[in-house]
């Protein structure tokens, strides 16, 4: 089977530092798999994405040498296939209105979970009927019961859905689809077999799959990688800027030494060296990938 990765960032602002290790990451498991790489924009949530934000990134990942292998998807022009997914789900009996208010979620009683301080969805509205598809709030029921899969970066990892999200949100009542469905249904239709993207996004993967299930799609191998931190570990904060392209190309670092520190830290280099991204294809291998978070050069900050 051919591999098919893809970076998918959310146009929302510029590709920091962890972003673009993600993405080279994403393209060296594709290419020292022989596959194919594809980018795809994020940007269903339009009130907070915006298109010449996306295509700076683009630019950013080209000047890198990631380009996409076929046309970048925009994912606000994928209303329709979005408008199918519900329907499909909506005839499998798994959609439900909700109609609770962000305070209301505020206020669950439910420990906020781990990773991103989010709280699992209790399923309030579960036994709202769905007469028709409304401009509602909409969730889909998922089956109790914890989902296990291989992730390429982590190892094997065990989620409860339940417990991480709940019900997820896959429609919202300003019409927008969420990520959550655009998520699954894009990497359904683009033949995605790899997903390879941040840890914080491993407490959804659980949620992905179901959502796979439930709307047939095949399953991809998942890769979650450590994010990159402060110097002292810490998280990186406003201080530390967005640690782009851009702003790491003012200080004087040429592309080949960013891309070298990125191979680096993805365990093709022994040392950072100047590298293109050819030359660290053929280097990667998932097994020397570090599991945990990497820290940004001081002197880089
Ligand atoms: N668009 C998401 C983000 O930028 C990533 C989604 C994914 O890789 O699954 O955080």
């Amino acid at each position: 089977m051919t591999v098919t990765g893809r970076f998918a960032p959310s146009p929302t602002g510029e590709l920091h530092l962890g972003n673009l290790r993600t993405a080279l990451a994403s393209w060296l498991s594709a290419r020292a798999a022989g596959g194919r790489w594809i980018i795809r924009m994020e940007d269903v949530d339009t009130a907070r994405c915006r298109a010449a934000l996306g295509d700076a990134q683009l630019r950013d990942l080209a000047a890198l040498g990631l380009e996409s292998d076929a046309p970048v998807l925009w994912q606000s022009r994928r209303g329709g296939a979005y408008r199918v997914a519900l329907e499909a789900l909506h005839r499998a009996g798994r959609l439900y209105p909700c109609v609770c208010t962000r305070k209301d979620l505020a206020t669950l009683a439910s420990a906020p979970h781990a990773e991103d301080g989010l709280r699992p969805y209790p399923g309030t509205c579960r036994a709202r009927p769905l007469p028709f598809l409304r401009p509602d709030a909409l969730r889909c029921r998922l089956p109790e019961g914890p989902v296990a899969w291989e992730d390429l970066g982590l190892g094997p990892q065990v989620d409860d859905p339940a417990a991480l999200t709940g019900d997820p949100l896959l429609h919202r009542r300003d019409g927008c689809y969420a990520y959550h469905l655009a998520v699954v249904v894009d990497d359904g239709a683009q033949g995605v077999t790899e997903v390879v993207r941040g840890q914080d996004l491993r407490s959804v993967t659980a949620t992905h799959l179901r959502l796979q299930e439930a709307l047939g799609l095949p399953r991809p191998r998942y890769a979650h990688l450590g994010l990159v931190t402060a110097p002292d570990g810490s998280r990186l904060g406003k201080r530390d800027g967005a640690l782009g392209l851009a702003r790491l190309q003012h200080r004087g670092l040429p592309v080949a030494a960013i891309l070298g520190w990125l191979g680096w830290s993805l365990g093709c280099l022994d040392r950072p060296e100047p590298a293109t991204a050819a030359d660290l294809a053929g280097r990667f291998r998932w097994d020397r990938v570090p599991r945990g978070p990497v820290a940004v050069p001081a002197d880089w900050v």
